[in-house]
């Protein structure tokens, strides 16, 4: 979706191996990046050459066209410009939703927004202002709501060239900090915005056809962005939105009004199943302790029981398990997990008092090279000793 801008260096431009010139031209109906829109794209040519062109940058006073050679040499006789008209209609689209978004938002979320930034680009928009908190969702479908109606209302959007304090007592919208020359530029929605602003328009909203905000997020502190889309790029967005709910379907074998109910359905099944592996794994947990029970070391008044468990084992559940079953016995069960090795170590009840399973698990790391819980990484051992300790 995004093209990334090639880097302008003091030294020139770089766009792969081709050798890119910089053409300056004694006028040029081409828009240099500025103000967020990116430049206009496309070519430069008479009967001797043909330059495409990628980019246009104001450079002090200087249009500087940037592009490569797509045949002959470059001459000095007059050239035709000629703009991807196609490109522009869609960044003008998209500069036009900035000032019906950046009016949205004032209203509803409050007169303390402020743009800190934008980015017009043909295949969509991004607007950075001042808020403090994420939209709501009903924010968020307010917002949008409000810029669709301006579309549909279809409003002619002017542009005047007029004294920065006329505009100014006219309430037009400036961005703050920024500083103007004595005469600006000013883009009016009718009644609905006015903006100083440089850039290219759309003729009337209602060229805009469908407004979609496609993301909301924080930039910076008390800084939020919205990605948005209108025209073109905003119907490709719901198409393909549309076309994914229909994938979505299509593996959930359900018609498309379906997929909500079917996507709970089996979320309750999935915890359904859950519980019943649970209850399973269980049972066969028990199994195993029976089994163990039957095979440990005697001592005169209590059993030793010394096991290791399959890795990937659920030690704390096996644990709570094993406790309900022990009475004379001190189990000791190692269970490894990639690089690391829990230990569980368990006192039957009748031995509380007798045994401090704690003292036990800090021996036993001792013994491998740990010295507790925390740091146990010692220079020898290979694998990462980590201690679960269950308390009796
Ligand atoms: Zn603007």
């Amino acid at each position: 979706m995004r093209r990334a801008q090639t880097p302008l260096t003091s030294s020139g431009y770089s766009v792969s191996d081709e050798q890119v010139y910089a053409i300056q031209l004694n006028q040029s109906p081409f828009y240099a990046e500025s103000g967020g829109q990116v430049a206009d794209m496309g070519r430069i040519f008479n009967d001797e050459f043909e330059v495409s062109v990628h980019d246009v940058q104001k450079i002090d006073d200087a249009i500087i066209h940037y592009g490569t050679m797509q045949r002959g040499l470059i001459s000095s006789q007059s050239v035709t410009c000629e703009i991807d008209l196609s490109r522009r209609g869609d960044i003008a689209r998209n500069h036009t939703a900035t000032h019906l978004l950046h009016k949205a938002l004032r209203s509803v979320l409050g007169e303390h927004v402020q743009q800190k930034g934008s980015l017009v680009h043909p295949d969509y928009m991004r607007f950075d202002f001042t808020h403090f908190q994420a939209l709501s969702r009903a924010e968020w479908d307010i917002v949008e709501s409000i810029v669709n109606k301006a579309i549909r209302d279809n409003m002619p959007v002017g542009t005047r060239i007029q004294s920065i304090a006329d505009a100014k007592a006219e309430g037009a919208m400036a961005l703050f900090g920024e500083k103007y020359a004595d005469e600006v530029r000013v883009i009016s929605i009718e009644s609905y915005s006015k903006e100083l602003c440089g850039g290219t328009h759309a003729k009337a909203t209602g060229d805009l056809g469908l407004f979609k905000i496609v993301s909301e997020g924080s930039v910076a502190a008390g800084i939020r962005r919205i990605e948005a889309m209108s025209g073109r790029a905003a119907l490709d967005y719901v198409n393909s939105q549309q076309e994914s709910l229909a994938r979505i379907a299509g593996i959930l074998a359900c018609p498309v009004n379906m997929v909500e109910q079917k996507m709970e359905s089996q979320k309750a099944r999935i915890v359904e199943l859950e519980a019943e592996m649970k209850k399973l794994q269980a049972e066969r947990s028990f199994a195993l302790i029976d089994s163990m029970l039957e095979s440990v070391i005697s001592y005169p008044d209590f059993q030793l029981l010394i096991r290791e468990l399959p890795e990937g084992t659920d030690l704390k559940a096996f644990g709570d398990l094993l406790r309900s079953k022990l009475t004379t016995q001190v189990a000791v069960i190692f269970c490894p997990k990639a690089d690391k090795l829990s230990i569980l170590v368990n006192v039957g009840q009748n031995l509380a008092g007798r045994f401090h399973a704690g003292k036990i698990v800090s021996a036993i790391a001792a013994m491998m090279g740990g010295k507790g819980v925390e740091d146990l990484i010692p220079p020898w051992l290979v694998v990462t000793i980590q201690v679960t300790f269950l308390r009796l």
